[in-house]
């Protein structure tokens, strides 16, 4: 694939998921926006364009490039295996997502990867565009271990082009502010994390924060424990966001970028 048809896959997919979500969660809303979306969007989609910015300047080969490598000097597992071509795919796109999985439990659990994890979580509602709300350090962070997965396991580039895709898109669906009707939901959440699942990570109640972790594959959470059907003060009742930064000043974009420095969260884990 050329590398200009690659970002017009990339940049017009997620235009489209984007654009679906926001007029669907704009006319048919799960719940009713605390804050709403003028004090947060500035922000929000202020660290989207600095972390396209950083991830192009400081990593412009990124994990497809590797993945290019890899092929081509026969690096990592699948390569000295021998898998076939759609053995890699398949295995390589569902070990991505276990991969994701880890990283988001350890950005939990290890306090310096909270700092910058924490953000996240801080936004006071959340929606599509909380799905593209990522400290640059966390986004670089997490890139160099995509990185050191594609190359460890010779995942193929087409596979990783797939997974990116794929995680940037359910990413702003399950952080949407739409509803699946509840029928749909409970047989959806077998095959892929829905909204109505991922919210309960968003509560501002620590054991539920430490729940649902995935992204993508819904699996994780359940083979390992983490799953959590529903928050216990409702999906309506329930308070989104941390004990810390509740202030609308957070929402502001330098204030975004100074969270993981400041110590005025300090009794946060
Ligand atoms: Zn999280
Ligand atoms: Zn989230």
């Amino acid at each position: 694939m050329s590398p200009s048809l690659e970002i017009a896959v990339r940049v017009g997919g997620s235009a489209v998921v984007f654009s679906v979500l926001a007029l669907w969660e704009w006319f048919a809303p799960r719940r009713r926006l605390a804050v709403g979306r003028r004090p947060r969007w500035p922000g929000n989609l202020g660290i989207l364009a600095i972390d396209i910015v950083a991830v192009r300047l400081l990593v412009p080969t990124a994990a497809v490039g590797v993945a290019l490598i890899a092929a081509t000097r026969g690096w990592g597992l699948f390569n000295l295996l021998g898998l076939p071509a759609w053995g890699g795919f398949v295995i390589g796109v569902i070990a991505l997502d276990l991969v994701i999985y880890s990283q988001h439990y350890v950005f939990h659990h290890v306090p310096l990867l909270w700092r910058l994890h924490r953000m996240h979580h801080a936004d006071l509602d959340i929606d599509v565009t909380t799905g593209v709300r990522f400290h640059p350090l966390e986004i670089l962070l997490s890139l160099a271990i995509k990185i050191a997965a594609v190359a460890a396991l010779g995942v193929p580039a087409v596979a990783v082009l797939v997974f990116e895709v794929l995680l940037n898109a359910t990413s702003m669906f399950n952080h949407s502010n739409v509803a699946l009707p509840p029928r749909l939901d409970a047989i959806a959440r077998w095959l892929v994390v829905t909204p109505q699942m991922h919210q309960v990570h968003h509560s501002i109640v620590r054991a539920e924060t430490d729940s649902n972790f995935g992204f993508n594959l819904p699996w994780w959470d359940r083979l390992f424990g983490t799953y959590r059907a529903h928050p216990a003060a409702g999906e309506q009742g329930m308070t989104i966001g941390l004990p810390v930064f509740r202030d609308r000043a957070e929402l502001r974009i330098v204030r975004l970028l100074t969270q993981p420095f400041r110590d005025d969260a300090r009794g946060e884990r």
